[in-house]
């Protein structure tokens, strides 16, 4: 053990020093509970940072994803076509209503679901009398999907679009936050995110409604009445009035996070970009990606094995990752449709081959940046692909 040498986490929380403030307002009112003064503003300041009129704060990113799938009516037997180079959180819900998943590939210019394969399962499921009740687009790292493309064609089948933003809270698609250009978009602020409330999550749209009725189900359902009445079934997934404390701090300081995060990518970029066989996650024109993970595609023919350099990073205490294994190669999803890119390209699990994402925490040091690129500097240095000098 190297026990001076602390660990560089992939992307640990980074507090603002204003969360304790907001925290203690809930204890000075005692508003110790899943509802609250906390949990109102922090719906109403996330809605108006990414310009939505409703919100609703839950438990989990996940819990929101289920919210949208029963608002979107996903019942047992019914499909949903989902990303499949994605967290498995992504897709669970669709089991959690019974439903099938479909799962569509990437395309090569931002990871994230290949418009092209969607349209061809779009059309056989239309052939077949099938259509989904939902597409769920994932923005992957921050980056987000072709969001033009793919709301066209969802528009010509009339499937409705829920926007898996759970990464890309800060990102932004030709002057859209992401989230915002679906029928319902979800946000996660678990611990790892941009921004956390230690767990958590948020479900948007413009559709006020239906955020009601997702306020109303998240709080078990209960009817207008003196006593307690339910008529539907409901579910336990408010956010505590604490923990949306913690994210009004840190929604105040999301532009620096944002800032910091590109920064630490285009360092990665520039000292390792020349390196054989590696190349960087793209960024779209007319986009920003709030790059919550850098990411990286290492091309193992080039004479480095991924997993070895995973090894050697991790050897010196740095946490670095394979990119999501793609859900449709899951144990969980065997026997589920997936649509390819085309017939000879398989874009997620060459991602999956080829990826990793590298510690990208907004409060990395300086000092902690130039270890990780000094060590992988040195590990193509040892492999014999690189001779340049380490920084
Ligand atoms: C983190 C994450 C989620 C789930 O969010 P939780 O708040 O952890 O439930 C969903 N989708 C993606 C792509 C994620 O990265």
């Amino acid at each position: 053990m190297m026990n001076n040498q602390e660990r560089v986490y992939l992307s640990p929380p980074h507090m603002s020093g204003n969360e304790l403030k907001y925290i203690q307002d809930a204890f000075d009112s005692n508003w110790i509970a899943p509802l609250g003064p906390n949990v109102d503003q922090f719906e109403r300041e996330v809605a108006s940072f990414v310009g939505v009129k409703g919100a609703v704060a839950v438990n989990s990113g996940t819990a929101a994803i289920h919210l949208a799938l029963r608002l979107l009516e996903v019942n047992p037997g019914d499909i949903v076509f989902c990303s499949t180079l994605t967290f498995i959180a992504s897709a669970n819900p669709i089991l959690y209503q019974g439903a099938n998943p479909v799962f569509i590939d990437s395309e090569p210019d931002t990871w994230n679901m290949s418009p092209q394969a969607l349209e061809r399962a779009l059309k056989d499921a239309k052939a077949a009398g099938v259509l989904p009740k939902a597409v769920i687009v994932v923005h992957l790292y921050g980056q987000i999907a072709k969001m033009d493309e793919i709301l066209d064609i969802c528009n010509k089948f009339s499937v409705p679009v829920i926007e898996d933003a759970a990464e890309s809270l800060g990102s932004t698609y030709k002057g859209k936050a992401s989230g915002t250009m679906g029928a319902f978009g979800i946000y996660s602020f678990n611990g790892n995110k941009i921004i956390t409330t230690s767990g958590g999550g948020m479900l948007v749209s413009n559709d006020q409604h239906a955020i009601e009725k997702a306020r109303f189900w998240s709080a078990q359902a209960k009817d207008n009445a003196s006593h307690y009445e339910h008529s539907e079934v409901g579910f336990n997934y408010r956010m505590s009035n604490i923990l949306a404390g913690i994210g009004r701090a840190q929604l105040e300081v999301i532009d620096d996070r944002v800032r910091s995060k590109r920064f630490i990518f285009n360092q990665y970029k520039f000292y390792l970009s020349g390196l054989p066989g590696v190349t960087f996650m793209q960024e779209l024109e007319n986009t920003c990606s709030n790059r919550w993970l850098t990411s990286l595609l290492v091309d193992e023919d080039q004479g480095v094995s991924k997993s070895d350099l995973l090894n050697f990073l991790n050897e010196a205490n740095i946490e670095a990752r394979h990119v999501w294994k793609p859900l449709h190669l899951q144990p969980l999803f065997k026997g589920a449709s997936y649509y390819p890119h085309n017939e000879n390209k398989h874009v997620a699990e060459e991602l999956f081959q080829k990826g990793i994402c590298l510690p990208s925490g907004s409060g990395m040091t300086k000092g902690q940046q130039i270890k990780v690129i000094n060590r992988i500097l040195a590990f193509f240095t040892i492999n014999d692909i690189y001779t340049g000098e380490i920084i």
